[in-house]
């Protein structure tokens, strides 16, 4: 076993740093190690060291301890279930799942890491789509085919052959679970672990259902809807419980990637769009009215006699809606002004001509 890291140099933060910074610490950085996210392989490694340091220091009790007696002190005294309480307890709302702390750290922990938590859980799918600046405004209704680990329908997940049973595993007595006693340091604790004979089933099957082999679920397809909301952003967005089908575990999560195509007219930041228009060097000395295209079509507008050229003219509400309210950026028209390259010999006279009249 390798020597364990300082628990204020895994989480970044000093010894006289506040609970509620180091929360907000924790949080920034299980978000970077969270293994959904997060595919190097050392990111569960990470993420458990970060969750252990957060459950210490988060607790003031165990912070004293760890102050005075360092990771002896806290290992003597608390188990791995106690200390990572502390991090799930806090955070549950962290990965936006039900049960998806838990099942965090039962990928992270193995199926025999000593962690009682959660149930088994299907695999998240990334599904990626593009999507308009118009879609962004109106928000777009998904339909999609999705190829994924699906209940198997003819064992109804339970992958036995039709009209026959599961026996009661023996090695757990049906209970899925194992107790062990475990030593770490000088203290002893007992920890539950999953039961490697029926792999916490609490059962084995007889004869397997010949459609998934008893697996309980299949490769198949299924028709998922969802809406893209207005004012999206590129980002990664979960639909939950729509990936990979476990039967009577946690199913997976879609997770819909979304990229926000460049339009061809206007640019977008954040909530505000930008268009450049171009007015003629005669428009912009003598003021006229313009029709400028907006997201929803078409607006009319007034170039003020003297525009300078980069004006820049605001429309009020005419950018994207905001993703979790009713308020709408707001549409900027700079002003190109165009002067002429090639002139005529009359035009040219004419310009001189103007250009005489200041004298
Ligand atoms: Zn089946
Ligand atoms: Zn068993």
């Amino acid at each position: 076993m390798s020597a364990k890291r300082d628990y204020y140099e895994v989480l970044g933060v000093s010894k006289d740093t506040p609970a509620s910074e180091i929360k907000a610490q924790y949080r920034k950085l299980a978000l970077k190690f969270h293994p959904d996210r997060n595919k190097s392989s050392e990111s569960g490694e990470h993420f458990k060291e970060i969750s252990e340091a957060y459950g210490v220091l988060s607790d003031p009790e165990k912070r004293k301890v760890y102050d005075q007696q360092g990771h002896a002190g806290v290992d003597g005294r608390y188990s791995n279930d106690d200390i990572f309480e502390g991090a799930r307890g806090d955070f549950s709302d962290l990965f936006g799942r039900t049960g998806g702390f838990d099942s965090i750290f039962e990928s992270i922990f193995g199926r025999n890491g000593g962690s009682s938590y959660g149930q088994q859980r299907g695999s998240d799918i990334l599904y990626e789509t593009s999507v308009t600046l118009e879609d962004v405004l109106h928000g777009k209704k998904m339909e999609i085919n999705l190829q994924k680990e699906i209940q198997c329908q003819i064992c109804n997940g339970s992958g036995c052959k039709p009209n026959t049973k599961k026996n009661k595993c023996t090695a757990c007595n049906g209970q899925g679970q194992v107790r062990k006693t475990r030593t770490m340091g000088y203290a002893s604790f007992v920890t539950v672990e999953t039961c490697s004979a029926c792999k916490g089933q609490g059962s084995i099957i007889q004869t397997p259902c010949s459609e998934c082999k008893g697996h309980g679920r299949k490769k198949g397809i299924k028709k998922i809807s969802f809406d893209i909301p207005p004012g999206v952003d590129s980002g990664d967005y979960t639909v939950q419980q729509e990936g990979n089908e476990v039967p009577s575990g946690i199913n997976g999560d879609l997770i819909v990637r979304i990229r926000v195509q460049s339009h061809p007219k206007f640019k977008r930041d954040g909530m505000d769009i930008f268009y450049d228009q171009d007015v003629s060097m005669i428009d912009a000395t003598l003021g006229r009215e313009i029709t400028i295209p907006t997201l929803e079509g078409t607006e009319k507008l007034k170039v003020e006699s003297g525009s300078q050229p980069n004006t820049i003219i605001k429309l009020k509400g005419k950018g994207v809606p905001h993703m979790n309210s009713k308020s709408r950026g707001d549409q900027y028209i700079r002003i190109i002004v165009n002067i002429p390259k090639k002139l005529s010999k009359h035009q040219k006279s004419l310009l001189d001509e103007f250009e005489k009249s200041y004298e």
